[in-house]
């Protein structure tokens, strides 16, 4: 059960619960400050969001920073830790470049979500051993006026991610795991553009893809994700952090090769 609540208080970054109306917030929680109206009791209210982004995180790059284990941090399953892109989350985003978070008081309720919880520890594991978010319900609050309540929130996301496959459409098109080889970004955007319609957003560290984002109207039809403060088509300055050649590393055991790096195990109640 820790497991899951750990992996799941991640997940939850995103869940969302219930109607727009109930868009109360803390001023502080909002992901910044724009957007913010006024509600009824006086206390401030998000705007509704323009669009959806699915972030996905590529694990083979994302677990070279891992520097200490949990039972929910995929990254520590070995030879079970994830292979394809896994879910960071469907945020709820507007057109501006900034994004609304932590939109009602509703607490996440693992119970609603039970029969999702297989393919969730799958597909949408916790990649850290953090502590998730600083509110309840950072990304689903905010979703709820589309996706409704926590179980359809959880549920859409896994449909729209089985949908719209980014690790089957690279590796249709040659772009598989590797240590050794280096592949064009725009070969990359090209072969999402080509399966889905629309420009994805990718982030890179060290050269590796660490995120990859890909973009929905709210009826989920696939769209341009945005970049900076416009929807942008241009591949390459869209993706700033990449250079012209990037590599999709395959997962390496937690510290294997690399006598300097100190894995250590740290129990999850002292998290
Ligand atoms: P990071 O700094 O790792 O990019 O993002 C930290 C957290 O900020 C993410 O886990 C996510 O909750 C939120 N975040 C970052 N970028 C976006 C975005 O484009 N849209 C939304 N809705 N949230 C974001």
């Amino acid at each position: 059960m820790a497991v899951l609540s750990a992996k799941l208080a991640s997940a939850a970054l995103a869940f969302i619960l219930v109607a727009a109306s109930l868009g109360l917030i803390e001023a502080r929680e909002a992901g910044i400050g724009i957007g913010i109206e006024i509600g009824a009791r006086g206390k401030p209210r998000q705007r509704e969001f323009d669009y959806f982004n699915l972030a996905l995180q590529w694990p083979g790059t994302y677990c070279q920073r891992t520097r200490h284990c949990c039972s929910s941090n995929a990254c520590c399953r070995g030879s079970n830790s994830p292979s394809v892109f896994t879910i960071h989350g469907l945020w709820p985003d507007y057109n501006d470049g900034t994004w609304p978070a932590c939109c009602t008081r509703k607490h996440f309720d693992e119970k609603e979500i039970s029969t999702l919880l297989d393919p969730l520890e799958k597909y949408w594991p916790s990649l850290s051993c953090g502590n998730p978010s600083s509110c309840h319900e950072k990304h689903g609050t905010c979703s709820a006026p589309v996706t409704g309540d926590e179980y359809n929130y959880f549920l859409t996301t896994l449909n729209v991610y089985f949908k719209y496959n980014v690790t089957k459409v690279l590796n249709e098109a040659g772009y598989v795991p590797s240590n050794t080889e280096k592949y064009p970004l725009g070969g990359i955007v090209s072969a999402i553009q080509n399966a889905f319609h629309a420009t994805p957003k990718l982030a890179c560290r060290n050269g590796a893809v660490e995120e990859l984002h890909i973009c929905f109207y709210k009826d989920f039809k696939p769209r341009d994700c945005v970049v900076g403060s416009s929807s942008s088509s241009d591949v390459l300055s869209s993706s700033n952090s990449c250079p012209n050649y990037i590599s999709l590393p395959a997962y390496a055991s937690l510290g294997a090769g690399n006598a300097e790096s100190k894995i250590s195990w740290v129990p999850d109640d002292v998290l």
